[in-house]
């Protein structure tokens, strides 16, 4: 049966577009009782515009605090607890979705740049957030849930494939460290898990190709890509099932791609 979140208080990363924001409607459309959420991305509007909709639509039962933050900056995650008011501060849930990837290009054409900003988005952004808010989970002790981290790979994780080296090699990366951290906080309550989505049509399969959208509109050509909400579905129910229950590897493919 599905665990109710009441009281409790879910972080996003990346929830001003694609599947945070979808992760962000389905937490508060589903949970719609003494939720909070935390919606962080480095697009202040668009996360407020959210959380007018989130308002609109569900009402008082949801309180949702917008918060620009690039997890991308360790100065920007370091100071990301403290910096929220009180009553903020006791975090349950933290869903590390701020993801992207630069272009298709064979390894040793691609910029240096283009290399670092998806090591320090995917990677190390992902490794810091975890890092500033495991000590909220741990004070909690290990009476009922003290905690959930769920992270977003991908199946490029899993199967790289031509011209998406680095894109591939942080989501491994996300891979081990989720499965690594998983292990260490065994019998904490701290739940670790990760859900890996196939292809999902979002603004990143544009931004994939540099902006090109009929580049990214052939790559879809006659494909039923999942939609964020087919992957938001996924991380609600991982993080509401019973304390004792961890999802802990979950791959979503849409029906076409093998
Ligand atoms: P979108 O481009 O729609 O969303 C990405 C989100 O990440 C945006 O909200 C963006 O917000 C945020 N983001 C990017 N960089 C940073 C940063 N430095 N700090 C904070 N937030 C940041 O893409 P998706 O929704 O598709 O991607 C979400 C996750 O899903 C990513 O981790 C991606 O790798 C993964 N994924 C996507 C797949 C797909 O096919 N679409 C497949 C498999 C995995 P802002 O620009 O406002 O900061």
């Amino acid at each position: 049966a599905a665990k109710r979140l009441q009281g409790k208080t879910v972080v996003i990363t990346g929830a001003s577009s694609g599947i945070g924001r979808s992760c962000a409607l389905e937490f508060a459309r589903t949970q719609p009782h003494d939720l909070r959420l935390i919606l962080t991305a480095r697009r202040e509007d668009a996360l407020r515009e959210l959380a007018a909709q989130i308002r609109d639509e569900v009402g008082d039962g949801v309180k949702v605090l917008p918060v620009k933050l690039d997890v991308s900056k360790p100065d920007e995650v370091r100071g990301f607890v403290g910096g929220l008011p009180e009553e903020w501060r006791d975090i349950g849930v933290l869903v590390n979705n701020a993801g992207l990837v630069k272009g298709v290009a064979k390894a040793p054409e691609i910029a240096e740049a283009d290399i670092a900003v998806m090591f320090d988005t995917n990677v190390t952004g992902l490794i810091n957030m975890t890092q500033a808010i495991l000590p909220v989970f741990k004070a909690r002790g290990t009476e009922g849930g003290a905690g959930d981290i769920i992270n977003i790979g991908s199946i490029a994780g899993r199967e790289p494939y031509a011209g998406g080296s680095i894109y591939c090699a942080s989501k491994a990366a996300v891979r081990a460290f989720t499965d690594a951290l998983r292990r260490e906080l065994v019998a904490t309550r701290i739940r670790v898990m990760e859900v890996d989505p196939g292809q999902v049509e979002t603004e990143f399969s544009v931004v994939r190709f540099y902006g090109d959208k009929s580049k990214a509109d052939a790559v879809y050509a006659g494909c039923d890509p999942l939609t964020p909400e087919d992957i938001a579905e996924v991380v609600v129910f991982v993080a509401t099932r019973r304390e004792n229950v961890v999802v802990a590897d979950t791959l979503v493919y849409p029906s076409h791609q093998a």
